[in-house]
């Protein structure tokens, strides 16, 4: 059975991600930083492993794929957000939104690649994020580190296409999760009312599309920025 490690799936899209993945006959495995309950019963339902791991550090994510062993799909969730003014933000946020959101990425790729290209197959997909396209105000270094995964993943895509590997991110608009918990009930109204499909997203409407990309029928697709968004940005 072809094995997938979702990272920061002890919740939100990544939960979501993972089920998905495991309904679509997935064994995945659950990262998580924190919620080890929570990773732990995403995990039953996948018949992977819970793994503890900050993916900012690297010898700790050299440990997790100790435990799990090769991955075929690699899907880098785990991310963090910080609003405000960026004159407002400090040099240690700046810093640990890169180091999450962006050398994470890195470091997992760096232990999930070599068996891929060993294998001649295997699969990267990436969170972005709408704001990584559009940039957003009060969101600036997030967006920065979004717009870094974007090009990270256009440019792998073409270090790994020759080796059979397709690599891919996704950008989601506003999706209703722990992340985006602070935002008022008038902010995911104006949202909404600047979505073509009128709604916030869930995390399933994300989950199901990264689902899709890694089914075999998107065999033909990489180095893409799979917008889903409900039309938020057109
Ligand atoms: P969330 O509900 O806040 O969940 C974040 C997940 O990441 C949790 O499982 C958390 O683990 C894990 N995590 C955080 N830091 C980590 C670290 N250093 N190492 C390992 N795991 C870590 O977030 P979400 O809304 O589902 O977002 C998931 C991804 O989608 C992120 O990359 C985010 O930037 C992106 N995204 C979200 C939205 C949105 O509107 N929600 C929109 C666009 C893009 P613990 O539970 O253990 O803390």
């Amino acid at each position: 059975m072809a094995i997938a490690l979702v990272t920061g799936a002890s919740r939100g899209i990544g939960a979501a991600t993972a089920l998905a993945l495991s309904a679509r006959g997935w064994t995945v495995h659950v990262n998580y930083l924190k919620s080890a309950d929570r990773a732990r019963a995403v995990a039953e339902k996948t018949g992977g492993l819970a793994v503890q791991a900050d993916v900012s550090d690297f010898k700790q994510v050299e440990a997790m794929f100790q435990k799990i062993g090769p991955v075929e799909l690699l899907v880098n969730n785990a991310g963090i957000a910080h609003g405000g003014l960026l004159t407002d933000l400090s040099g240690e946020d700046w810093q640990r939104l890169f180091d999450v959101n962006i050398t994470g990425v890195f470091n997992c790729c760096r232990c999930a690649i070599p068996h891929m290209v060993h294998e001649k197959r295997g699969q990267i997909i990436s969170l972005a994020s709408i704001l990584g396209v559009a940039g957003g105000s009060c969101e600036v270094a997030y967006s920065a580190t979004k717009g870094a995964v974007i090009a990270y993943t256009k440019a792998l895509a073409k270090e790994l296409g020759p080796s059979g590997i397709r690599v891919n991110c996704v950008a989601p608009g506003c999706i209703d999760t722990d992340m985006t918990a602070n935002l008022t009930k008038e902010d995911f109204d104006r949202l909404a009312d600047d979505t073509a499909m009128c709604r916030i997203g869930r995390p399933e409407d994300v989950a199901d599309v990264i689902a899709l990309l890694a089914d075999p029928g998107a065999r033909f697709v990489t180095g893409q920025v799979i917008g889903i968004d409900g039309g938020l940005v057109i």
